[in-house]
């Protein structure tokens, strides 16, 4: 069960030094969290006394520090594990993030195990890192990638999805929350069902992690692929569950250092699994680090991150709803707190400039979703998103401020 904290969002803020400072004369309002969240100061002090008492590398050493640093990185696996309600924390993999950890999936699994003929299905809301990795496998294999539809609000079109599963239907891969549009997609049943096709299934989920309790058990996913910097955890870390039968029968993913279990000119044997895809010496400040942050998230619990920020979220949408030309992007009826619109005869980097001005930072632009942009023909949205320091006075500045702004333009 979950723990619901006790802070006030002020204890809570208090914890993020950088929230606490001017931008353009104004006190900063950070809306940009689907691109990545700020960190607590509980991340940046093990980030810095990882470096100040522990730094070595790990694995190989037998000197004190070597084994401080190693046992410190394994920890964060054990969390992470636990974090994701993970069966073994061996099925846990250290990436660099969730583009990596779909690239790892793409070229060790699916290099080794599909050919022509076959396909991969995603959906229409996915993020280009779960879109690239398909295609250059597609190229590599001869294999077909497939897209579910969506609907004009931004929900999948399940019927047809239930019509692209067939029994040439591989690979599954499906955004569980779409960062431009917020949509909580139904990614239980799309496992469940990819599952009767004989497909294996893997979760983005980057924006899912900061704000769902994410139970990989629960959820029966083959694979998952997450950030940490989403998290309130450092940039350059992420994690890739896998269930140990796959994680076992795949091919390595990189060669080198540490993934290997004896090398001879001749001949090399892989290690066991996770270490089969950790080669090299990896980012393990941030690895021992990454740990505070679901502490942190844990803490605080996920009860009270899902409440408060759906709060948000319904402030915003019935606020910014009151704005002339306010047209939102993405209006499922499950959703995350993202708010992503365009205000009609206003490009969105205009709005994003002006907004910046005030204090307040949004993201403009496509969102790394190009091919979703395409359907709804624009060519970007501003989004402001959601955490758990966030304010419903921020929110109503933010509306006050974005009305004043349209106010101005279109006299
Ligand atoms: N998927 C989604 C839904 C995302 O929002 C993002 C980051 N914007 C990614 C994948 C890629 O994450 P990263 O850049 O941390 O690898």
């Amino acid at each position: 069960m979950s723990i619901t904290t006790t802070l006030s969002i002020d204890e809570i803020r208090a914890q993020f030094p950088v929230l606490d400072q001017q931008v353009n004369g104004k006190p900063l309002i950070y809306f940009d969290n689907a691109a990545t969240s700020q960190k607590p100061k509980q991340v940046i002090d093990a980030l810095s006394h990882y470096y100040n008492r522990d730094n070595s590398n790990i694995h190989r050493g037998i000197h004190t520090l070597a084994e401080r640093a190693t046992s410190a990185y394994e920890e964060t696996r054990k969390a992470a594990q636990a974090f994701i309600n993970a069966p073994e924390a061996e099925e846990i993999v250290f990436t660099k993030g969730t583009t990596e950890g779909i690239n790892l999936v793409a070229q060790a699994y699916g290099r080794k195990f599909l050919k022509a003929g076959d396909e991969i299905i995603i959906t229409s809301m996915e993020h280009h890192s779960n879109i690239v990795p398909w295609q250059i496998l597609c190229q590599q294999t001869g294999a077909e990638l497939k897209v579910i539809p969506i609907n004009n609000r931004g929900e999948i079109i399940y019927e047809e999805y239930l019509k692209l599963l067939s029994d040439k239907t591989k690979i599954v891969s499906a955004v569980y929350i779409s960062n431009a549009l917020g949509t909580i997609n139904p990614i239980k049943e799309i496992i469940a069902d990819a599952h009767k096709a004989g497909a294996i299934t893997l979760v983005d989920a980057a924006q899912a992690a900061p704000h769902e309790k994410v139970d990989v058990k629960d959820l029966n996913c083959d694979f998952l692929a997450l950030s940490a910097h989403k998290m309130y955890g450092p940039t350059g870390v992420g994690i890739l569950y896998g269930k140990r039968l796959l994680l076992e029968k795949m091919d390595a993913y990189q060669g080198g250092g540490e993934m290997i279990s004896e090398v001879t000119f001749a001949k090399t044997t892989f290690n066991d699994i996770p270490y089969k895809f950790e080669a090299g010496t990896p980012n393990i400040g941030d690895v021992v680090a990454f740990k505070a942050a679901m502490d942190f998230m844990s803490q605080i619990g996920h009860q009270f991150l899902h409440d408060h920020e759906q709060r948000l979220l319904d402030e915003g949408t019935k606020l910014l709803s009151e704005i002339d030309g306010f047209e939102p992007i993405g209006t499922a009826e499950s959703k995350a707190s993202v708010i992503s619109f365009n205000v009609e005869n206003i490009h969105p980097f205009d709005l994003g400039m002006w907004l910046d001005a005030k204090g307040i930072a949004v993201r403009t632009g496509h969102h790394c979703t190009q091919p979703l942009m395409d359907i709804f023909q624009i060519e970007g949205t501003v989004r402001a998103s959601f955490a758990v320091y966030n304010t419903v006075d921020e929110v109503a500045y933010f509306a006050q401020a974005l009305k004043e702004i349209v106010s101005k333009f279109r006299k």
